[in-house]
């Protein structure tokens, strides 16, 4: 089984992950790892960050996440600020109050996007590569559901089972149209061709 350091302390990210790369044997990072400030302007950008730092500090393949949603009434925000839209700072502010703030500032049924970059970097071949992943959606009158986490009580998927939110999904009928589901779906395709390539 390929072992694979993620560089990722968010459970709900780590579970998500496990769930969807059942043939990857996953390995949060430690504690001594510092992951970089998520300072970059794409989601790409930050991914591939987080994932060198773990390969840099491990010397072992690692991948890193970086997610987020886009708001088409806010020109793309809070996009790669989404874990800290309702902060002041530079802190990450709860799930409830991040919703609470879209809600109040994007109008009920306006699009919405998540996007997911998986970042794949293995120091013994020098490689990186970067896969994105996207779910469309609308934004829901108020939050509704107890699954998933972040923005997930107030997106309504274009794709899978109308009318619900996806905190209203089950964790399967999730990971089938989730940006991250997408995105770890072609990250698994690559290290299938790559170790068939091999
Ligand atoms: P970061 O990737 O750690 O910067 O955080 C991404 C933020 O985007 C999370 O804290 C959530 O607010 C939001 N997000 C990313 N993926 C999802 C998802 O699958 N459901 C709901 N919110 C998400």
């Amino acid at each position: 089984m390929t072992r694979l350091l993620v560089a990722s302390r968010n459970p709900h990210k780590l579970a998500e992950l496990a769930r969807m790369l059942p043939e990857l044997e996953l390995e949060p990072i430690g504690p001594d790892v510092q992951l970089p400030p998520e300072q970059g302007e794409s989601f790409a950008e930050i991914a591939l960050a987080k994932a060198r730092a773990a390969a840099q500090a491990s010397g072992r393949a690692a991948i890193g996440e970086d997610s987020g949603i886009e708001a088409e009434a806010l020109g793309g925000a809070p996009g790669v600020r989404s874990a800290r839209y309702a902060s002041r700072g530079q802190e990450n502010a709860l799930d409830a109050e991040n919703t609470a703030k879209l809600l109040r500032e994007a109008p009920a049924g306006s699009p919405l996007r998540y996007v997911c970059a998986l970042a794949y970097v293995d120091p013994a071949g020098g490689r990186e590569e970067v896969f994105i992943g996207t779910c469309e959606g609308r934004l829901a009158e108020h939050p509704r559901g107890e699954g998933g986490f972040g923005y997930d009580p107030v997106f309504l998927a274009a794709e899978g089972p109308q009318g619900k939110t996806v905190a209203e999904l089950s964790p399967a009928q999730k990971d089938a149209i989730s940006h991250r589901g997408k995105a770890a779906r072609a990250l698994a395709e690559h290290l299938r061709a790559r170790a068939g390539a091999a």
